[in-house]
């Protein structure tokens, strides 16, 4: 799979742990002003797809979760990638082996 932001081009698992290592602020993650409630933002790079959900946990505990919200929000940009930009999970090298 191809990072949306840069070059690097790996396997599904190494594109998650990429984005979660080089691009984790494309997830924003606040406090919504009016509804005191957690949130998470993110917008695709290559469309207009955006995600924009209220989460459960409280917004004392923000900093203890942010990474694992990364992580799942990281999670469903892959399979937006893989459903919606055509991409599949292997790397470029070995797209032909399967
Ligand atoms: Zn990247
Ligand atoms: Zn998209």
């Amino acid at each position: 799979m191809q990072c949306p932001y840069c070059n690097f081009n790996g396997h599904r698992m190494d594109l998650h742990a990429h984005l979660m290592e080089q691009h984790a602020e494309q997830v924003k993650v606040f406090v919504h002003r009016v509804t005191g409630k957690m949130m998470y933002e993110f917008q695709c790079p290559l469309c207009e797809e955006h995600w924009l959900k209220p989460l459960k946990k409280r917004p004392s505990d923000l900093q203890a979760y942010v990474r694992e919200i990364r992580m799942v929000a990281f999670d469903l940009f892959l399979y937006h990638l893989m459903l919606d930009h055509g991409q599949d999970a292997a790397d470029a090298e070995n797209q032909d082996a399967t």
